[in-house]
C-alpha cells in the first residue's frame, strides 16, 4: 500500500514519531514544530499501514473545532472517512459515554448539558432560597468552587469542611447544587467528567474493561493542559497499556488558573509504563525573527524541561513595536495595518488581533465597525450564547423534560404573560417544599388553586402552551419544529415589539436558529450515533457545548480576533498582539506571584508563536477601561525581545499625536480627550471621539462620529446596549464618563 504520501511531507524525528512501534510515546516540543501534524499523520499510518480499525482509536483535541479540523484533516490523507473512530474534546467524548450509558450512570435518558451561564444561574437562584446575601456570598465565587471541586474528583459528600463557615457554606451550596442537579437532569461541564470517570472506576467495572479493550490506541493533543480528573480519566482508559500518544509543550500551559497541571507531563513516565519521549526541534511556522522573540521571552522562565527550537524560513521582517497614545489610537493603528496589508492583495482572515482579556475587545470591534471591516469574534458571544437564542432552546428544552427548572424559570415569562414574580416565588416554594420540579409544581398549585383567579389562569396557559407545542410537534423534524417553538412561544413577536438594530439582529439571530437546525438535521446520520434518543436531544446538547463555531460570517474574508488563551494551536500570517502593558499583560492579578507571572509569561509565548510572517506588538501610554483611566509601562515582556529583532513604528505626528481636532476628519485618527481640544470645528461639546457617554434613556456608550455644526451638529453613539444612534447635540444631553 503506497503510504508516501502520509510520511513525505515529514522531518526524521516527525517521522520516528509516526512510525513507533505502538508503546506509551510522549512527544515533547516547541510550538510550531508539528506536534499536531504528527498525531494527525500517525493516526492516518495506523490505519493505513498497520491495517488498524479507527474503530479502536481515540483522539483528544482541546477545542471542537479542532476536532473537526482533525478528523478534516485524516480523512484527506486516508481518501475515506475515518468511520467509528473517536475524535473530540476531554468533554465531548466524556459526554458521548454518558448518553450511551445514561442508565449505569445514574442519569435520566434526557438529561441536559448546563453551560456555565446556566450554572450560574441555578446558583443564584440556590442561593436565594437559603437566604444567602449575594454581597456577602457572591454566587461565582460557588460556582468557581464547585468546578474547581469537581475538576479535582471531589464531590461535596467527600469534603471534610473546616470549622469556618465560609467553607462551610461552600459545602453546603455544593450540596444543595448536586440535588437541584439531580432533581432536573441536568449536569455541569465538570460534572461530565467525574460522571464518567465513576462510571468506569465505581459503577460499571465492565464497562471500563470493554472500553479498555476497544480503545487500543489513544492519542492527546496539548497534553500539557490536562487537570487532575482528565489525567485520572486516561489512566483509567489506558489501563496500564501500552497504548498512549501525548503530545505537548510545558511551555504552552496557560490553564493552570483553571486546574490544568503541568507536572501532568513530568509524571507522565511514573504513570505509565516504559514512556518514550520523542523531541522535534524545527519550527515550520515562523521566521527566525519571530521564533527568536519567543526563545527569549520564554528563557526568562524557571524549571523547563528544557528545548531547542530552529526555523530553516529565514529572517523575515522586524517586529513592529507601536507606541500608541492610548487605546482609540491603538485600535486605529491596527485597522489602518489591516487595511493596508488587505490592499497589497492579501486576505483580511490571516490577520489576527490577539488580547490577553475580553474586555480589550469593545474599542477594537468598534474601530473595525468604524472603518467597515468585517471580524469575527472567537470565543466572545458565541451564537449560542446569545439571549435570544438562550431563550429558544429554552422552550425547545423544556418540551424535551419538563423538569428542567433552568429552562423554565427562563421562559415562564418571557414574553411577558403575567406570571409575576410573586407567583413564580410561590411555585418555586411549593417545588422546594415537596421536593418536585417547577413544572409539577405548577400543575399542583393550578390544581389546588393556590393562585388568584388571574395568576392562575396566565399560569395554566403556559403550561398549555408547552403541552400544545410539544404536541404540535411531535412528528416533525428538527428545524420545523424549532420554527414552530420561535413562532408559537410569542418570541419572534416580543422581539419585534422592541426598537432598534438590536431587535433586528435578534430577530435575524432566531431565523439563523432555524438554518442551524436544519443544517445539523442533514448531518445527523452521518455525525451522530446511536447513543441520542431524538435529533432535538442532540442539537441541544451540541448548542451547550458548541464552542461557538456557529459563527454565521464563517465563509466571510474576516479579520479574527480572540483572547489569547482561545488562540492556543492556531496560527496566523499577521499577528497582532494588543494591549502588550504591565498590569494588563501581564495580568495585574498576576505579577505579585511567581507561578502566576510564568503562567503569563508562557501566554506571551504561546501570543508570539501565532505569528507565522509578522508580528505586531502595540501598547498604550493610557488606557481607559473598565470606566477608568490608566497609564501603563510597556510590558516587561516587551523588553525581554532583544532590541534588534523589532522596529519602533513611529507615524507621522499629525497623526499619531494631533494637536487640533480632526473632528471632520473621516480618517477618524484623532481620538482623544477634550482637553487637547480647541479647534472651531468643533461643536459645542465637551466631548470627543471615542470617549465615553452616559444617555438618560439609552445608557452608556461610545462617541463615534460627529456631523454638523452650531445646533444641526449631530453626534452618533454606539450605545452598548442599543447600538448606534444619531443624536443631535444640543438635546441629546450626554454627560461624559
Ligand atoms: P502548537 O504548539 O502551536 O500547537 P504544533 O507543534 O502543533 O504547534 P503544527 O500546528 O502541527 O505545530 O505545525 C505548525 C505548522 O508547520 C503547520 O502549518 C504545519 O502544517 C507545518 N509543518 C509541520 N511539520 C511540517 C513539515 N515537516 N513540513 C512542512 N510543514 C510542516
Ligand atoms: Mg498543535
Amino acid at each position: 500500500m503506497d503510504v508516501t504520501h502520509i510520511i513525505d511531507s515529514l522531518n526524521d524525528a516527525q517521522r520516528n514519531a509516526v512510525t513507533a512501534p505502538v508503546k506509551n510515546l510522549l512527544v515533547l516540543a516547541g510550538a510550531g514544530s508539528g506536534k499536531t501534524r504528527v498525531l494527525v499523520h500517525r493516526i492516518a499510518w495506523l490505519i493505513q499501514t498497520e491495517g488498524i480499525s479507527p474503530y479502536s482509536i481515540m483522539a483528544v483535541t482541546f477545542t471542537n473545532k479542532a476536532a473537526k479540523e482533525m478528523r478534516g484533516r485524516i480523512e484527506e490523507l486516508l481518501g475515506l472517512n475515518p468511520q467509528g473512530m473517536w475524535v473530540g474534546t476531554f468533554h465531548g467524548l466524556a459526554h458521548r459515554l454518558l448518553r450511551a450509558h445514561w442508565q449505569d450512570a445514574g442519569l435520566p435518558e434526557n438529561f441536559q448539558i448546563m453551560d456555565s451561564d446556566d450554572q450560574l444561574r441555578l446558583i443564584k437562584r440556590l442561593a436565594k432560597e437559603m437566604g444567602l446575601d449575594d454581597k456577602r456570598w457572591p454566587p461565582r465565587q460557588f460556582q468557581w468552587y464547585i468546578n474547581d471541586k469537581k475538576d479535582n474528583g471531589l464531590r461535596a459528600k467527600n469534603i471534610e469542611p473546616r470549622h469556618d463557615l465560609n467553607d462551610r457554606q461552600m459545602v453546603a451550596m455544593y450540596e444543595a447544587y448536586e440535588q437541584a442537579c439531580e432533581r432536573g437532569g441536568m449536569i455541569d461541564f465538570g460534572e461530565l467528567l467525574l460522571r464518567s470517570l465513576e462510571l468506569f472506576r465505581d459503577k460499571n467495572p465492565a464497562l471500563l474493561e470493554h472500553y479498555q479493550e476497544r480503545f487500543r490506541y489513544i492519542l492527546v493533543d496539548e497534553f500539557q493542559d490536562t487537570n487532575t480528573i482528565q489525567y485520572g480519566w486516561l489512566q483509567l482508559l489506558c489501563g496500564g497499556q501500552q497504548k498512549l500518544m501525548a503530545v505537548g509543550d510545558d511551555d504552552q500551559s496557560i490553564y493552570g488558573w483553571r486546574g490544568a497541571k503541568i507536572e501532568n507531563i513530568q509524571n507522565l513516565s511514573t504513570h505509565f509504563p516504559g514512556v518514550e519521549t520523542i523531541k522535534l526541534e524545527q519550527n515550520y511556522r515562523s521566521t527566525e525573527t519571530i521564533l527568536r522573540a519567543a526563545n527569549e521571552v520564554i528563557r526568562n522562565n524557571q524549571g523547563r524541561l528544557g528545548k531547542e527550537l530552529h526555523t530553516e524560513s529565514g529572517e523575515g521582517d522586524p517586529i513592529s513595536l507601536y507606541a500608541a497614545f492610548n487605546e482609540q489610537d491603538e485600535a486605529r493603528f491596527i485597522v489602518d495595518q489591516i487595511g493596508k496589508w488587505s490592499q497589497e492583495g492579501n486576505l483580511r482572515k490571516e490577520c489576527a488581533i490577539l488580547y490577553r482579556s475580553n474586555a480589550q475587545s469593545r474599542v477594537l470591534e468598534e474601530a473595525l465597525i468604524r472603518s467597515g471591516v468585517p471580524y469575527r469574534i472567537y470565543g466572545g458571544q458565541r451564537f449560542y450564547e446569545r439571549l435570544e437564542i438562550k431563550n429558544a432552546l429554552s422552550y425547545l428544552r423544556l418540551m424535551n423534560n419538563r423538569d428542567d427548572d433552568t429552562s423554565m424559570e427562563r421562559v415562564i415569562n418571557v414574553p411577558t404573560r403575567g406570571i409575576g414574580t410573586r407567583t413564580i416565588e410561590i411555585i418555586r416554594e411549593h417545588a422546594r417544599s415537596q421536593g418536585i420540579s417547577m413544572w409539577r409544581a405548577s400543575n399542583e398549585i393550578v390544581e389546588l388553586k393556590r393562585l388568584p383567579a388571574r395568576a392562575s389562569n396566565a399560569l395554566q396557559a403556559f403550561l398549555d402552551l408547552i403541552n400544545q407545542m410539544a404536541q404540535d410537534t411531535e412528528d416533525t423534524l428538527l428545524h420545523e419544529q424549532t420554527e414552530h417553538v420561535i413562532q408559537h412561544s410569542g418570541l419572534i413577536e416580543h422581539h419585534k415589539k422592541e426598537k432598534g438594530e438590536k431587535a433586528q439582529s435578534r430577530i435575524e439571530n432566531l431565523e439563523e436558529l432555524v438554518t442551524a437546525a436544519k443544517q445539523f438535521n442533514s448531518q445527523w446520520d452521518e455525525f451522530l450515533d446511536e447513543e441520542f434518543s431524538s435529533p432535538l436531544a442532540a442539537f441541544l446538547d451540541q448548542a451547550a457545548l458548541d464552542a461557538g463555531d456557529a459563527q454565521a460570517d464563517e465563509y466571510q474574508d474576516s479579520v479574527q480576533l480572540m483572547t489569547l488563551h482561545s488562540a492556543k494551536g492556531l496560527e496566523f500570517p499577521q499577528v497582532f498582539l494588543a494591549g502588550v502593558e504591565e498590569g494588563l499583560f501581564p495580568h495585574k492579578m498576576s505579577i505579585e506571584e511567581p507561578g502566576r507571572l510564568e503562567e503569563e509569561r508562557r501566554l506571551c509565548y504561546v501570543g508570539i508563536t501565532r505569528a507565522m510572517q509578522k508580528l505586531f506588538i502595540t501598547y498604550a501610554e493610557s488606557r481607559r477601561l473598565h470606566g477608568q483611566d490608566t497609564y501603563n509601562r510597556p510590558s516587561r515582556f516587551i523588553s525581554e525581545i532583544p532590541s534588534e529583532l523589532m522596529e519602533e513604528v513611529r507615524l507621522n505626528a499629525s497623526v499619531s499625536r494631533p494637536m487640533t481636532s480632526r473632528y471632520n476628519d473621516n480618517q477618524g485618527s484623532s481620538l482623544f480627550g477634550s482637553s487637547s481640544l480647541g479647534s472651531s470645528e468643533v461643536p459645542e461639546t465637551n466631548l470627543a471621539l471615542g470617549s465615553r457617554v452616559m444617555h438618560s434613556k439609552f445608557g452608556e456608550g461610545t462617541v463615534l462620529n460627529f456631523e454638523g455644526s452650531g445646533a444641526k451638529a449631530r453626534v452618533q453613539v454606539n450605545f452598548d446596549y442599543e447600538g448606534p444612534k444619531w443624536l443631535v447635540v444640543g438635546f441629546a444631553n450626554l454627560t461624559p464618563l
